[in-house]
């Protein structure tokens, strides 16, 4: 048949320099994590696909965990 095949890009994770298949409709952004060193990442452009460590953006919240005082 005459289908077109399912395209993959394909990234390359920053950890480890695995090669990692995306499906082709991945958007920008979107959360991969690395089947080798399961590091958490992120799509940061589409052409040439590029992953990049995901930002922990809230990740200096632990002040709020400081207060004993909460009962
Ligand atoms: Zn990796």
């Amino acid at each position: 048949m005459g289908r077109p095949q399912r395209n993959h890009f394909k990234a390359r994770c920053p950890e480890c320099l695995a090669a990692i298949w995306v499906k082709d409709d991945v958007e920008l952004w979107d959360p991969v994590t690395c089947p080798e060193c399961h590091t958490a990442l992120e799509v940061v452009r589409l052409r040439p696909l590029t992953l990049d460590y995901m930002e922990a953006e809230e990740w200096d919240d632990e002040d709020d965990w400081d207060d004993e005082d909460w009962r």
